[in-house]
């Protein structure tokens, strides 16, 4: 539909009424003043006539009628209206304005039929006699016994003074309605320009309010229904920016509590496109938030089975638990449930999958399956040999002394090794619980004197290490410690250098002040360590040679057991080492550390 505006809406028709009145009120105001002055022109030529009419009685009694025409000049002059006498039968014999002689038969003109049946007649007509608009007045005058009219009086007088006032008025109506005209086509103006901006304050305000600048107020117009229109606007602004600011507030919190899950969160919609995934989610299935959302779980889990439980959970197959191994390289594991996702009338709106990194869960099961079977492993071996000795004595017992000795000299070594497993495994099942139990006890020790007692022991043990280990340890270093954990952790490392150096290399354990640490190294000159073994060499039962470490009497737990002391003291061992340049064990210990 074409639009106006509206100033084209009000004016026209604003316009076309002042027309019409300005019409009527002329036409009727006209109307009514012609009225009024024919009204008053007719009473007053009744009563001229009235007065008259006793001049011209005796005249026409006696049948002057040159008399009758003289008179009707006369007077006609006098009264300033023209006089006519008319005999009963119509015919003229007086007139003040022409000669009646020369006048036609007035018994048809209908004022005169009127006084004729003895009644006031009055007229309006176009004289072609004197060529213009008249009124004409015609009185009967009856015979002195008032049986007949003897003859009738008219008199008559111009309209064209009349018409001549009654266009003045109008002209005047007219100009008075031109100049309406143009007041209420400027007023017209005027209001619709006033209109039109309140109603321009009030779009602006609206296209504002769609743009959701919704802190923005109208300015209230003086005018009560544009004023009642932008209040009504203004509180819907405020109760629609409360709304809005309610419900910002419940999805930042939604969006804060998501954030600060460690459970990884994705909901899809029912088309299985990701609709939020929480910063947990995200790290556990590697994408970013922003160009996961909006895109299919197919695309965004990589996972077959985990696009298929958003399935069945869309399904209404639900809740569902699975583990699922979400991308190899990555190697994260985790536990996801899904349900579906309920929305107001009981309708599926989505999928909710909630994933629970079981990634470290699931390392520390194997590392427990593995510890299992690399102990029975280990106690296999030696427990092996020591039932095929026994047997072998039981059924067919040497006869050689010697050889008898020679048996029971390995039975001997294998149940030494066994204890020696059994030692050291309980000894880290100790260490394990103790640190469970809320830590050891230590107290602040001088390093120089523990050192000591552990080369006392050493040496005792095996006398020929006097000659290789060199003790480098400073007065003043001293630690918070656990005597003899820490006693048994250098213990270790020195058996270690010992046994994987050649004999008579030179072995240096050193005590030294890094920063907040004591570090107490063991630097031996031996085969040294390939650097692919270096990151494992700590895990319990690794061995890099494992027949040279069996031969020596090794368990493959000593290492273990040193970064146990380390960690139950809040510390730390580190190894450097390159093959052929021998190895260094450092043990770090925090000086001041609350264990
Ligand atoms: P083991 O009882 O076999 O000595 P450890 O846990 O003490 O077990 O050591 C693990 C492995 O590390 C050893 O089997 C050995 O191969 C290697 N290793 C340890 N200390 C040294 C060292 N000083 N020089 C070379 N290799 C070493």
């Amino acid at each position: 539909m074409a639009r106006r505006n509206l100033l084209w809406t009000f004016t026209p028709p604003l316009f076309v009424i002042l027309l019409v009145a300005i019409v009527l009120v002329t036409g009727f105001a006209g109307r009514a003043m012609r009225i009024f002055f024919i009204d008053r022109s007719t009473e007053e030529l009744q009563r001229q006539g009235k007065v008259l009419e006793a001049q011209f009685a005796p005249l026409v009694a006696d049948g002057d009628y040159p008399g009758v025409q003289a008179a009707c000049q006369d007077l006609g002059r006098i009264s300033g209206s023209r006089l006519t006498v008319i005999l009963p039968d119509g015919k003229v014999v007086g007139d003040s304005r022409s000669r009646p002689d020369q006048m036609e038969n007035h018994a048809d003109r209908p004022e005169i039929a009127a006084a004729l049946k003895g009644e006031t007649g009055s007229a309006i007509r176009y004289s072609p006699t004197l060529g213009h608009q008249r009124l004409y007045v015609a009185i009967p005058s009856f015979a002195a016994d008032a049986s007949a009219v003897e003859f009738v009086l008219r008199t008559s007088v111009p309209l064209t003074q009349l018409n001549e006032v009654t266009g003045r008025v109008n002209r005047r109506i007219a100009l008075v309605g031109l100049a309406l005209f143009l007041v209420a086509g400027g007023a017209s103006l005027l209001l619709s320009r006033a209109f039109g901006q309140s109603l321009g304050r009030l779009q602006a305000g609206a296209q504002a309010f769609a743009r959701g600048d919704l802190s923005r107020r109208l300015r209230i117009s003086s005018t009560t229904e544009i004023a009642a229109v932008a209040e009504a606007m203004n509180a819907m602004a405020e109760q629609l920016g409360e709304r809005i600011a309610t419900t910002e507030n419940q999805r930042n919190e939604l969006e804060a509590v998501l954030t600060s899950m460690v459970e990884g969160v994705l909901a899809v919609d029912t088309d299985e496109n990701v609709m939020n995934l929480n910063r947990a989610g995200c790290r556990l299935l590697g994408v970013n938030r922003d160009t996961a959302l909006g895109r299919t779980i197919q695309e965004v889990g990589k996972n077959p089975m985990l696009t298929r439980l958003a399935q069945d959970a869309l399904a209404g197959r639900g809740p569902l638990e699975r583990d699922l191994h979400l991308g190899a390289e990555r190697n994260v594991w985790v536990q996801v449930h899904a349900s579906c996702v309920v929305g107001p009338g009981g309708k599926t709106i989505g999928a909710l999958l909630v994933m629970n990194d079981i990634t470290r869960l699931r390392r520390l099961e194997n590392m427990r399956r593995d510890f299992v079977a690399n102990v029975s492993h280990e106690l296999k071996t030696p427990i092996t040999s020591i039932k095929g000795f026994v047997e072998t004595l039981i059924e067919d017992p040497p006869e050689e002394p010697a050889e008898l000795e020679r048996f029971l000299a390995i039975i001997s070594k294998q149940a030494d090794r066994l204890d020696s497993i059994i030692s050291d495994l309980l000894a880290l099942s100790r260490l394990e619980k103790e640190s469970d139990n809320g830590g050891i006890e230590v107290h602040s020790l001088p390093l120089g004197s523990i050192l000591e007692r552990v080369l006392r022991d050493l040496f005792t043990r095996r006398p020929e290490a006097e000659t290789r280990v060199a003790l480098r340890c400073p007065a003043e270093a001293r630690a918070r410690i656990n005597a003899p954990l820490v006693e048994q952790a250098v213990t270790n490392l020195l058996e270690n250098a010992l046994k994987y150096s050649p004999d008579g290399s030179p072995i240096a354990l050193e005590c030294s002040l890094a920063g907040a640490d004591v570090v107490i190294s063991v630097r031996d000159e031996g085969p040294g360590i390939a650097a692919e073994h270096l990151p494992r060499l700590f895990e319990r039962f690794y061995r890099v040679d494992k027949a040279r470490s069996r031969q020596m009497g090794g368990t493959g737990l000593g290492l273990a057991i040193v970064k146990h002391i380390a960690q139950v003291h809040h510390g730390r061992v580190e190894v450097q080492s390159r093959l052929g340049e021998g190895s260094t064990f450092s043990l770090h210990i925090p000086r001041e550390v609350e264990a």
